[in-house]
């Protein structure tokens, strides 16, 4: 088959592609050449054959004949000698040069005259001499001439004829005439050789050919293949169709049929057919033979480069690095011209570094520092450096790199030390009351950035007295120029009003823009004169009596007063006419030094007191242990430890210890107690009342269905009474959810996360707004996601939230909507639907949370009174609200997603968070959806869900599962 293939392929070729190479002939015997030696052996003895010589073109040469035409049966024998067969010949050829004199020329010739003869052989394995026997030979061929001779005009036949397939050590030839008149002029024996040759680099040694046959062959010197080369002779003696090409080694280069090492200078890499190629640039002048060529000194390649890529040099440092203030705050741009010595490379990229040193000694910079658009592989000589402080000097550092900078030796890198120069001079963003007394006010503020290192700031206060509008034509303005940012302000008149602005003034005294005007009150009452002006405090002391009597009276016409006018004003929270609680929350910011606030709300604890358990949460600033605090006089009191991790930043602590501070001005028993800090040792600590049930979410998640309404309920009120008792301290939560709800174990709930930075930071469900700050989308109100109103209205929406969390025992609010689905729900109108088994009162109180006008939402102190009627008449709780399985247990739909049934009984009971019962489930044998749908009250309670809960849960669910026709429009109010 193969053979068969390469035989046409064959033919093709040789006709059309490939020039094959003249095959040789390899004559066993010729007689021309033996002259008159033949020694042929003639039979009958000297009869027949004959012997003749002949002269031809004056040449003598010898030649057999027979002519016995006139007699019948002749039979005239003429045997060769041996001739010896070649090892691997199997076929030779004979080619016979003779003439055949025509019949017709004899007169009278006998009708015995023939004009043929006959060609035979007989192969042996030695010479047998004389011993010739007809009986051994066999029949080659009859030779007929082409042309018989008739005239003078002598006709030389030439015929060849191939013998095969020989085997043994020899063979004769014989011719028998049986009457003919034959003149044997030549007989040459002979057979084919494909000639030894070199083929594509490739040796083959001379081969007979004497049927198609493939040949190994072998790769010159210096050159080589991954297979043996092949080739094939045909039994003309021709080579057709190498196969495998040889190429000349790394080194070395083909010169057609042999391979010469690459001249110096020149180089060949690899085993190829290509030629030595010139070394290239920046290279040492390579030797003969050379596979590569070496980088001249200073110059390399990288691991990456090809060694046929020229070297390069390390690239120098960049040049004229400068830094320009950009417009955006605490932004600058870093730009640099590329170094000198670039290398000649493409990958050449910088990367920056930011350092602050002082001296010798550098630190990294913050890891807030941002690099745009990148720190590292940067290709243009620009980046921009973001959240910088505008009060450091910063040290950066511009690398210039490239796959060759590891070699290199000099200098790759520029620096350069900068801060922000700020040409206008940072603005004044609030004015803070300190502290006030009748004829002094106390201010400090902040600026929108900190003003550089080692430069004093200074400050322009304007003040001036507020008049009723119209009062007065000129406005007369105090005008102080102050070197620090803070001020107390003395000679003021009692129970007046004043008017604030403050600007920072540049170096140059140049002015920056104007604050917003403040007004700060001075107070009514005169401080306690000294001691020993004892008429005076006596005075002081009646005059104080009689004007807080007047206070008080005024203060019960108005509430009598409000509560006539009802809730008709704009803002109830913030309204001018609302009575001012007589302790308001004093937010820790307004004190410049964090500490003092500390110091003045929070208790310090001796470190020795308190020793930790347990960790039983994870908070923003480290963990949360379980405890136990020595309180003298009390034994030990179970506490919970908030912990400060170590390696925190001064700001941290600040923001950490802030949490106390706040938490130190509340005291109610719905509001998380604080027991004191420890601040003055390495590990700070914020001390808590223990709340064994931990957060509310967690608590209700544990235990669904399992708490009667009425308890939930109460705990509502609880809530509602912290927040209450928060909002009448002017204090706005922002953060109030389930998660920020501890319990305790007589299942009280109090209210906690004061921390400042919590909404920011702390809370995972904090997610950054296109204004920038960080909101829990689904707990807060719309007004205050829009523009940050945050007030104790947007309180009592979260109120509301917690209320659903409540009744739905810990289930997230919207379930697995998107925030951005969340809040456009809202927008449109829709809301929450009832939870399962909700008292219809509840929802209706959610509902008002939840109302748009936040005028017109409950204020905590109604909420309180709500909820307390309806704990007092407890039937009030028995109507339950509408509720809607496909909404309430699993959203979109109470199928899979795409409304197809549930796969399998597991899968559906995971979805309403039945998991528990899978194996009841299995046990019973109910395992396919369609022995659910077909459960009956009583079945599902002998498969063992006895929780009347969890038994509604799996009902509803399956009442859903049989109304297929789910939609949101239950969510519309
Ligand atoms: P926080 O940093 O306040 O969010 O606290 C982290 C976690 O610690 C909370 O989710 C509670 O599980 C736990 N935790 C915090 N304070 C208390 C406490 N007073 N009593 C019991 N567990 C608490």
């Amino acid at each position: 088959m193969e053979l068969r293939r390469i035989n046409v392929f064959l033919v093709l070729f040789i006709n059309r592609v490939f020039i094959s190479l003249q095959s040789k002939e390899q004559v066993l015997l010729d007689m021309k050449a033996s002259g008159s030696e033949l020694g042929w052996l003639t039979l009958p003895y000297e009869n027949g054959w004959e012997i003749v010589q002949t002269v031809v073109n004056g040449s003598l040469f010898y030649t057999y004949s027979v002519c016995s035409v006139d007699s019948t049966e002749q039979d005239n024998w003429l045997r060769t000698t041996f001739i010896q067969r070649r090892p691997g010949t199997t076929r030779v050829s004979v080619e016979l040069r003779f003439i055949v004199r025509d019949c017709n020329t004899f007169d009278g010739a006998s009708v015995a005259c023939k004009e043929t003869f006959n060609l035979f052989m007989s192969e042996a394995d030695a010479d047998v001499g004389t011993n010739f026997r007809k009986g051994q030979f066999r029949k080659v061929a009859t030779i007929a001439p082409d042309e018989v001779t008739q005239g003078r005009v002598l006709k030389v036949n030439t015929e060849t004829r191939s013998i095969g397939s020989l085997s043994r050590k020899g063979f004769y030839l014989a011719f028998q005439d049986m009457g003919a008149c034959v003149a044997l002029l030549s007989v040459r024996v002979y057979y084919k050789t494909c000639p030894s040759t070199v083929q594509s680099l490739a040796a083959f040694p001379e081969t007979v050919a004497d049927a198609l046959k493939e040949v190994g062959g072998a790769c010159v010197e210096n050159a080589a293949s991954p297979a043996a080369p092949r080739i094939y002779c045909t039994a003309e003696g021709e080579w057709v169709v190498p196969v495998g090409q040889c190429q000349c080694r790394a080194g070395y280069e083909s010169t057609g049929d042999a391979c010469q090492a690459c001249k110096p200078g020149y180089f060949k890499p690899s085993v190829s057919s290509d030629s030595c190629q010139l070394c290239p640039e920046n290279t040492k002048p390579s030797p003969a033979r050379a596979t590569q060529c070496q980088c001249e000194d200073g110059f390399f390649r990288s691991p990456s480069d090809p060694p046929t890529s020229a070297c390069s040099a390390a690239p120098g440092a960049p040049r004229d690095l400068t830094s320009t203030t950009l417009q955006a705050e605490g932004s600058l741009q870093l730009s640099w011209r590329p170094p000198l010595v670039t290398g000649g490379r493409s990958d050449l990229t910088y990367s920056v570094a930011c350092q602050l040193c002082d001296g010798p000694a550098c630190a990294p910079c913050a890891d807030r520092v941002r690099f745009e658009p990148g720190a590292a592989d940067l290709r243009e000589p620009t980046v921009t450096v973001a959240e910088l402080d505008s009060h450091l000097n910063y040290t950066f550092t511009v690398e210039a790199r490239s796959g060759v900078s590891q070699f290199g030796t000099g200098p790759s890198t520029a620096a350069i030390t900068t801060a922000l120069d700020y040409r206008d001079p940072p603005k004044v963003t609030l004015i803070h009351l300190d502290d006030r007394s009748p004829t002094s006010l106390a201010l400090s503020w902040s600026l929108s950035r900190r003003p550089p290192a080692r430069v004093s700031q200074r400050y322009e206060l304007m003040y001036r007295r507020k008049d009723a509008d119209g009062e007065r034509d000129v406005t007369t303005y105090t005008v102080l120029i102050l070197d620090k940012s803070s001020v107390q302000i003395s000679d003021l008149s009692p129970d007046t009003t004043y008017v604030f602005r403050v600007q920072a003034l540049g170096p140059e005294g140049n002015p920056g823009s104007y604050s917003a005007e403040h007004e700060f009150h001075t107070t009514l009452i005169a401080e306690p004169l000294t001691q020993n002006n004892s008429t005076a405090v006596m005075g002081a002391v009646i005059g104080l009596a009689v004007v807080l009597l007047v206070v008080v009276a005024v203060l019960l016409l108005r509430k009598r007063r409000l509560s006539s006018r009802g809730r008709g004003s704009e803002d109830p929270y913030f309204s001018t006419d609302q009575l001012k609680p007589l302790k308001t929350y004093i937010d820790p910011h307004m004190y410049e030094d964090p500490n003092t606030a500390i110091q003045k709300f929070v208790t310090e604890i001796d470190p020795n007191a308190v020793s930790k358990h347990k960790v039983i949460g994870v908070g923003e600033f480290g963990e949360v242990f379980r405890g136990v605090m020595k309180v003298p006089g009390r034994g030990e009191a179970a506490v919970a430890i908030k912990t400060l991790k170590l390696g925190y930043s001064e700001k941290q602590r600040q923001d950490f210890l802030s949490e106390a501070s706040i938490m130190g001005q509340f005291s109610h028993p719905n509001i998380i107690r604080l027991e004191g800090v420890v601040t003055k040792f390495k590990h700070a600590m914020i001390v808590t009342e223990y709340m064994e049930n931990g957060a509310l979410d967690t608590y209700l998640k544990d235990r669904d269905g399992d708490i009667p309404t009425y308890q939930l309920v109460g705990m509502l009120r609880g809530i509602a009474a912290g927040m209450k008792y928060l909002s009448d301290m002017s204090y706005v939560h922002r953060d109030l959810a389930a998660r920020n709800v501890l319990v305790n174990s007589n299942l009280e709930c109090k209210v906690s996360d004061f921390g400042l930075s919590r909404v920011l930071e702390d809370d995972a469900e904090g997610t950054y707004t296109t204004r920038g700050g960080k909101i829990p989308i689904r707990w807060t109100a719309p007004e205050a996601i829009a523009y940050r109103k945050f007030t104790s209205a947007s309180d009592v929406w979260s109120f509301g939230i917690v209320m659903w969390e409540v009744m739905a025992f810990g289930e997230r609010p919207y379930w697995d909507m998107s925030n951005h689905e969340v809040m456009k729900a809202i927008n449109e109108g829709f809301r929450l639907p009832a939870p399962m088994d909700c008292p219809s009162a509840i929802y209706q109180l959610m509902l008002q949370c939840w109302l748009n006008d936040r005028a017109k939402r409950p204020r905590f102190s109604d909420i309180v009174n709500i909820l307390d009627k309806l704990l007092q008449s407890p039937e009030s709780l028995k109507a339950i609200a509408d509720f809607d399985p496909r909404v309430s247990i699993r959203l979109p739909s109470t199928s899979g997603c795409d409304g197809t049934m549930f796969r399998s009984v597991p899968e559906w009971l995971e979805s309403i968070r039945m998991s528990q019962y899978k194996d009841s489930f299995a046990r019973a044998g109910v395992t396919s959806m369609e022995q659910v749908l077909a459960l009956r009250h009583e079945d599902i309670r002998n498969i063992g869900v006895r929780l009347p809960g969890h038994m509604k849960r799996i009902a509803y669910s399956i009442l859903g599962l049989k109304d297929e026709t789910s939609s949101l429009s239950v969510f519309a109010v």
